[in-house]
């Protein structure tokens, strides 16, 4: 207990958004909390219901970083907590990607124009939903989760992590977060998400323009980009690295097409990889929920060791890994034991990904015409059938009165429409 107050007593939140900083603050705190209530033998039917509240008015501590009022809210927490465990992921590493540093800016937009946000390694994405995505997570997470199960994780789902509410001088902010899509290390040169259907789905010339960075966003001057240039290199990569993801544009189902875009994956994966989104796509049927997308992200390996510098990033735990090898024999675990596989102590070289990381990668196959590693996974399922229903409704009410009909598809449609079209882009 004594360690634990120590370690907390010298974390500081430092972020460009006050709003950011509540959240490293708040999830440091929800995890501190959680790690003294115990893992119960099942979840109950009320923790699908519950909140844990926690409100802090001024405080001295940080007061740099941290507004001195605001409200912390954290939705079902043993619910996420056992979802975070199903999907192998541990608290305390959570916590850590979340509060060591701050979470980084991403220029791409969500519905709403929102931003979005990846935690400082990468691992995790951080999204602002709406009120209604949060009342949505209430409606379907006890199937959520029972599908997880049932799954054993295995799914091209979302992975939803947690989800808080953040108030701020009586803003009221509502965040998630999921495992990111994308690799924490690989970069991605080309991303579209798909849909599965061709009405008005590519990229718009303004879409593909490569944006400047958001206001806000760290943008380093040039004199000091440059300075850190020649003084640190880890530095340089890390910001090359972000801007990066920050310049690339999405592109949809048509321009997949009309690229000629092909998805490299043998049998074996390509089989795996179906029978998942079968599934997947069923269960949201089921919950009528419609709208979503398959993400992908498209690795050039040639490319990646071009643009890679030869040591390793510097976000990849490199304390533990690069501590128990050159410890050789001196450390617990002898040097052939099973717990001592590839993953953990051999540094990956190029294309290489670690599958317990990057859940969602699969490398091309070898007769493939160019080594890529694919990233897939299904997002933004939020969207109800009755939502959807109702802003069609209205749109064309206005257009052409009350008696128009209705040609938007019901969820079973979309899951099936979507379902062909990812299997025709497999080749
Ligand atoms: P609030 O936490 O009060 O800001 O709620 C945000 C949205 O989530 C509102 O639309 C609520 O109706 C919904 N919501 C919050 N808690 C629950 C719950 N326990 N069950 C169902 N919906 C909820
Ligand atoms: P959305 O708000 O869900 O439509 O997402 C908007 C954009 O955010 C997507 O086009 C992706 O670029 C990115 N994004 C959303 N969720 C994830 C995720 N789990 N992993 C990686 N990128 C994501």
């Amino acid at each position: 207990k004594k360690k634990h107050f120590v370690a907390q007593k010298v974390k500081l939140f430092r972020a460009s958004d006050p709003l950011l900083s509540v959240l490293m603050w708040g999830v440091n705190h929800s995890i501190n909390e959680l790690s003294h209530i115990q893992i119960p033998v099942m979840l109950m039917p009320d923790d699908f219901k519950a909140n844990s509240k926690i409100k802090v008015d001024n405080h001295l501590f940080n007061k740099e970083n941290m507004p001195s009022h605001f409200k912390f809210k954290e939705y079902c927490p043993l619910v996420f907590r056992n979802l975070r465990e199903r999907f192998s992921i541990d608290d305390q590493e959570y916590q850590n990607s979340i509060t060591r540093s701050a979470p980084i800016i991403s220029d791409a937009q969500g519905r709403s124009g929102a931003r979005f946000h990846t935690s400082y390694d990468k691992r995790y994405v951080i999204k602002i939903i709406t009120s209604e995505d949060v009342a949505e997570m209430h409606n379907i997470l006890k199937k959520y989760h029972q599908y997880i199960v049932e799954c054993h994780g295995n799914t091209l789902l979302p992975q939803f992590l947690g989800m808080y509410r953040l108030t701020v001088d009586g803003d009221e902010t509502y965040m998630i977060v999921t495992r990111n899509v994308f690799s924490h290390r690989l970069a991605v040169y080309k991303k579209y998400d798909l849909k599965g259907s061709t009405v008005s789905r590519e990229a718009s010339d303004k879409e593909k323009q490569p944006r400047p960075p958001e206001e806000g966003a760290p943008a380093p001057t040039k004199s000091r980009m440059s300075q850190k240039l020649q003084t640190i290199r880890i530095a340089t990569r890390f910001y090359c690295a972000i801007k990066h993801t920050k310049e690339l544009p999405t592109y949809k189902d048509n321009d997949f097409i009309n690229d000629g875009q092909k998805i490299y994956i043998d049998e074996e994966n390509k089989k795996m990889f179906l029978e998942k989104l079968k599934n997947d796509v069923e269960f949201l049927s089921q919950l009528k929920l419609m709208d979503y997308s398959l993400l992908v992200g498209i690795h050039d390996v040639e490319r990646g060791e071009q643009e890679q510098p030869e040591e390793e990033s510097e976000d990849n735990d490199a304390g533990e890994e690069e501590g128990a090898e050159s410890d050789g024999g001196a450390t617990g675990t002898p040097p052939d034991s099973p717990s001592n596989t590839l993953d953990s102590n051999k540094p990956l070289g190029p294309g290489e990904f670690d599958p317990t990381i990057d859940v969602y990668a699969i490398r091309s196959h070898d007769n493939a015409p160019k080594r890529e590693v694919y990233f897939m996974g299904v997002i933004d399922i939020l969207t109800p059938y009755d939502a959807k229903k109702k802003a069609a409704h209205a749109a064309k009410t206005v257009k052409h009165g009350s008696g128009a009909e209705i040609s938007t598809v019901n969820p079973e449609q979309y899951s099936k429409r979507f379902y062909d079209f990812i299997t025709t882009i497999m080749s």
